[in-house]
């Protein structure tokens, strides 16, 4: 019997890991295997996914980022996809397919690198410099564009309504987000501003999508809170409070001990004087309107209703701050605080009924910084889908007025980078020169993938492409409805040049770091689920 030698463990029992080439081929596969679940959605002929969750509810959609959220990906490679998606979607509000798709072919380029023992860390080096020399690139080819080029937004914002669901009525959607953005975006001394948080997009099922409409001023879900107020006002004095028109003091209630009936009376005309003199508190402030964050009393309500003030109530705080905004009023805490000067303005607030619920609109403000989208839809599913759709198209128009800048799409500014990438990797020496080219190719999949989605013949589609490019014509893009080259420029597929340039960085940045990673260590967690590792991940029918 010879000596044991005595294993040395440096990690806990249960740990899981995997080193070198191994660690970096499982982290390559299911970055690729989550860029190849949103490919297939691409463009305007792209399919949408059907996502079912563990309560049975259905999200039917075509955007990048709602399909990788709701797919809940547990490998943390695969995470590191992810995180580009909301990365694109948070700064943009749309391409996030695109970063994806991009992602997941630089890392498949980069594999066929490593497979030719090409060093990661040199990959990932040209890469970094194939990235900033796209970026200059993407730069020098982009058009200006300025709030006065209505057309040219209306293409922006109907080029991120295509193929969307929401596509029949991509005119009145594309003249809807154009208003909105236009309505909320300052300029003060060369600085744009946008708040997304100043559209406001309320859902209402029932009615088309070509219903939807643009309302300057605030939609609440809310009706008035007695049936006896009045159904409109003109010229409404706004009062905004966020303490309750309520008596809820209960350590007095609990301290009268009622004895008689006559005490009993005088506890509740107590109570009702209290409640009455809080209406006139409103009322002498001078206004016919309030809007209380909190609740109001039933006997407040009926007095409230007597002095024709239209009031709703339990209004919620992100739609107190808009009316705030939207009107001038200021939000009040103390009633007895309350004077004219708090008021705000609007040219009209009115009940109406949308759907099968009232609801109540705050029109005419004099200053609309905040608007409201009424999101119609046959269904709960169309109108979901619809406020997606929406939600990219305004980010679209907005990154387009911030920058100022725009490119055509359908898959042409990929071409350009990759033919001026290409001329690029020739001042590079070896291996370098190879990630950059790798690079070049990479960016091909966006029109690769817009032809194939189209149902065309890829490899055909890019080789007259490139011929295109060659002959200068910088929009060379890919018709997918006809199945040929068309200048994209002229065929309206203008996007902002901001989702070229996000989309570029964060595929580029999480690719290298996916590559420079040749180790993974994943801790047992105790009691939980097994550690999500490769190759626990794939099985999901798609091979590689
Ligand atoms: P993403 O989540 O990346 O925005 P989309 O499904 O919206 O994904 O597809 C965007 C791609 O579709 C872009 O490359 C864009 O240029 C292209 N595209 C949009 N409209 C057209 C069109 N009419 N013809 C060809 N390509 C288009
Ligand atoms: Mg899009």
């Amino acid at each position: 019997m010879g000596k044991e030698i005595q294993p040395i463990f440096i990690l806990p029992e249960g740990t899981q890991r995997t080193t070198g080439r191994n660690a970096q081929r499982n982290n390559i596969m299911a970055a690729k295997l989550v860029a190849e679940t949103v490919r297939t959605t691409l463009g305007p002929k792209g399919m949408d996914k059907m996502i079912v969750d563990s309560m049975g509810d259905i999200t039917i959609t075509n955007d990048g980022v709602t399909i990788l959220e709701e797919m809940h990906v547990e490998h943390p490679a695969a995470k590191m996809i992810v995180e580009v998606a909301k990365t694109q979607e948070e700064e943009v509000g749309d391409g996030t397919t695109t970063a994806v798709v991009i992602a997941g072919e630089l890392l498949r380029r980069a594999e066929e690198l490593l497979d030719q023992n090409v060093h990661p860390t040199v990959i990932a080096k040209g890469y970094r410099l194939a990235e900033q020399k796209a970026q200059e690139v993407l730069n020098s080819i982009a058009e200006n564009v300025s709030e006065k080029d209505e057309s040219l937004l209306r293409k922006i914002a109907g080029t991120a309504l295509t193929g969307k669901a929401a596509e029949s009525a991509k005119e009145i959607l594309s003249e809807i987000a154009v208003k909105a953005v236009k309505r909320v975006i300052e300029y003060d001394n060369g600085h744009v501003h946008f708040d997304k948080e100043h559209i406001k997009l309320e859902k209402r099922t029932g009615d088309s999508v070509e219903h939807t409409e643009l309302i300057e001023g605030i939609v609440l879900e809310k009706e008035a809170v007695h049936p006896g107020m009045p159904k409109m006002i003109k010229a409404p004095k706004i009062a905004l409070i966020d303490s309750a028109i309520e008596i809820k003091d209960t350590e007095i209630d609990a301290k009268i001990e009622i004895t008689d009936p006559m005490q009993m009376q005088a506890f509740l005309n107590q109570e009702e004087k209290m409640l009455k003199d809080m209406v006139e508190q409103i009322a002498l402030s001078g206004a016919n309107v309030l809007f209380c964050q909190k609740g109001i009393d039933d006997l407040a309500q009926h007095f409230l209703s007597k002095k024709n003030i239209y009031a709703a109530r339990r209004v919620k705080k992100s739609d107190m701050e808009a009316l705030s905004r939207a009107t001038g009023a200021r939000i009040v805490t103390s009633l007895r605080d309350l004077n004219s000067k708090d008021l705000g303005s609007a040219g009209m607030v009115e009940e109406r009924k949308i759907g099968s619920e009232e609801m109540t609109f705050v029109t005419g403000c004099k200053n609309p910084k905040s608007v409201t989208i009424l999101v119609r839809g046959g269904t709960d599913h169309v109108v979901d889908e619809a406020k997606r759709a929406l939600t990219d198209a305004i980010g679209d128009v907005a990154a387009s007025l911030k920058l100022g800048k725009v490119v055509a799409g359908a898959g042409a500014p990929e071409m350009e980078v990759a033919k001026e990438l290409r001329k690029y990797s020739e001042s590079l020496s070896g291996r370098e020169q190879l990630a950059v080219m790798a690079f070049a190719q990479a960016m091909e999949i966006i029109p690769r993938t817009l032809a194939e989605n189209a149902g065309m013949d890829p490899i055909d589609m890019l080789v007259e492409l490139k011929v295109a490019h060659d002959k200068k014509q910088k929009w060379a893009g890919v018709d997918v409805f006809k199945g040929k080259v068309v200048d994209s420029w002229n065929a309206g597929v203008i996007e902002p040049l901001k989702i070229k340039t996000q989309a570029l960085s964060s595929a580029s940045e999480v690719a290298q770091m996916i590559l420079r990673i040749d180790d993974v260590i994943a801790g047992s967690n105790k009691g939980g689920a097994a550690p999500q590792m490769p190759p626990g991940m794939g099985g999901h029918g798609m091979e590689y």
